[in-house]
């Protein structure tokens, strides 16, 4: 069994009311450890800690702060098979997709920030013989990182690495579903020189410790990744007491294929936005609009590749889908299967719950699954199910793709598949989304602005937006 415990000030530390949550292997259904259920003591704990060390952390030049995180990136690289294991087994997705996508982007953020910022300029006026203004950037102080389960240890480091790559002090809550790399970050961040209290990671549920975070005076910032109900929750508290958000919520994106594009390229591509990590990705792609031109062959392509994927134990190199993250979420996906149904959407393959032999018997499997015949204002098409269902839909007018694309309150990413350049900036630009991208899927560049409009979130991550956000900016004006 596997016991997880705090890190506070450089020390690992149980509850202060001791309890624990069961940690669970997907893939098994079969608890496998233990992991803190902290309360607001808890917290409260690590916030003393981080005020504690801010005044020296702030101080150190960015360089040193800097060589510290790139020194961390270099453990991560040197842990990777370890750290791909454990997310793995914390979360159900193919140990292969950790090993080339969670684990190295881990590092790379790590990397990223440790030296852009060393490029982190402040701007000057000059009022030519009357005054000189600069702006100081100040690092806030303790802020809150708070992270979902779907790319545990990815999206957990892209805030915390741009939080202490600015200065600040770091209380980090990992989502309690999938805490465990997390926590072996606890380990290599003292290895790599961080001093005690400059990054905490306290574990425990939303409601128990992400509240009591939240809530806590102490706190100046918070980065939040999650459900877009909980970052309306978030907002609600955070908000009277004046501290600044970031929210990076919840997605329904659309993926537009016009006739013209790379029929191959787009439907091998598309296979992977639909159903990489088992579609449980903010950015995946559950609304496919192809040109009614093409509809039937991208729909027999795409099918085709659909049914080659093999669902298995997320250890076996053959596999492509894992196991869903939870038995409640397996649940969610299913009930939205129903929906589906009962809109009138015709199933084209998938739909079914998988049952994988040996160790994996009791594991939460599914099979990737595409339905057609929805409209786009119906149930399916509107709320995120954040799992492998996609729908086909053809459209016949590059209006009414757009219109569709843009008629749900979410607003977090797009795709274009298309040869007109023209055309793929014109409906780029019409497009109410942080993020498009235009014959590729998730390429992403960590210097770029990313979030959400609408119900998708506030605020952008990434580059250089996200030390402005870690820092705060101070005028000052010099008579000359
Ligand atoms: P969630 O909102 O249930 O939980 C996210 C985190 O918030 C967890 O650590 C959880 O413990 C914590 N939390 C829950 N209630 C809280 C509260 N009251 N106070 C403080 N913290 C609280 O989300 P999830 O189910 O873990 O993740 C799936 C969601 O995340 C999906 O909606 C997905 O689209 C979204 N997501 C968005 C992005 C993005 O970049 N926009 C990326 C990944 C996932």
């Amino acid at each position: 069994m596997v016991q997880l415990h705090n890190f506070i000030n450089g020390e690992f530390r149980a509850p202060a009311a001791d309890g624990y949550l069961p940690l669970l292997n997907p893939a098994t259904g079969q608890v496998f450890g233990h992991v803190p259920d902290s309360t607001a003591a808890d917290v409260d704990q690590a916030l003393q800690a981080a005020t504690a060390a801010f005044p020296a952390w702030r101080a150190v030049p960015a360089e040193e702060r800097g060589r510290r995180l790139v020194r961390l990136a270099e453990l991560i690289e040197l842990n990777l098979e370890t750290l791909a294991q454990a997310e793995s087994q914390d979360n159900g997705k193919p140990l292969s997709l950790a090993r080339t996508l969670d684990i190295p982007r881990a590092a790379s953020n790590f990397a990223f920030f440790g030296t852009a910022a060393q490029h982190f300029a402040t701007e000057t006026h000059l009022q030519e013989g009357v005054a000189l203004n600069y702006t100081v950037r100040h690092p806030l102080g303790v802020v809150a990182c708070i992270s979902p389960w779907n790319l545990p240890l990815y999206l957990f480091t892209w805030k915390i690495a741009p939080a202490l790559a600015a200065g600040c002090c770091v209380v980090a809550k990992p989502s309690e579903v999938t805490p465990y790399t997390a926590y072996l970050l606890s380990e290599l961040s003292r290895e790599a020189g961080l001093p005690p209290g400059v990054l905490n990671i306290v574990h425990g549920t939303g409601p128990g410790a992400g509240q009591a975070l939240v809530e806590h005076p102490g706190i100046k910032a918070i980065s939040f990744t999650g459900g877009t109900a909980t970052g309306a929750h978030i907002a609600r508290t955070a908000a009277p007491q004046f501290k600044k958000l970031s929210l990076e919520l919840g997605g329904k994106n659309p993926n537009i294929i016009f006739a013209d594009c790379d029929l191959d390229a787009a439907v091998q591509t598309s296979l992977r936005s639909s159903f990489a990590n088992q579609g449980q990705i903010c950015l995946c792609g559950s609304r496919i609009f192809v040109e009614r031109g093409v509809y039937e062959p991208f729909k027999a392509a795409f099918l085709a590749q659909v049914r080659e994927l093999t669902v298995g134990d997320p250890l076996a190199a053959s596999t492509r889908q894992g196991a869903i993250v939870s038995e409640a979420h397996l649940h969610k996906i299913l009930s939205y299967i129903d929906l589906a149904h009962q809109e009138g959407g015709r199933l084209l393959t998938g739909g079914q719950r998988v049952q994988v032999p040996g160790r994996c018997a009791e594991g939460y499997f599914l099979q990737p699954t595409v339905f057609e015949n929805l409209a786009p204002d119906c149930r399916v098409n509107q709320e995120e199910i954040f799992g492998p269902v996609v729908t086909l839909t053809p459209f016949d007018h590059e209006e009414e793709a757009v219109t569709w694309a843009n008629g749900t309150d979410y607003g977090l990413s797009a795709t274009i598949w298309t040869r007109d350049l023209t055309r793929a900036h014109r409906v780029a630009h019409q497009l109410h989304v942080g993020v498009v991208w235009v014959n590729t899927w998730l390429h992403r560049d960590l210097r770029t602005p990313f979030g959400g409009m609408k119900n998708s979130g506030l605020g952008r991550e990434g580059g250089l937006e996200a030390l402005r956000f870690f820092t705060e900016a101070q005028n000052v004006c010099v008579k000359l």
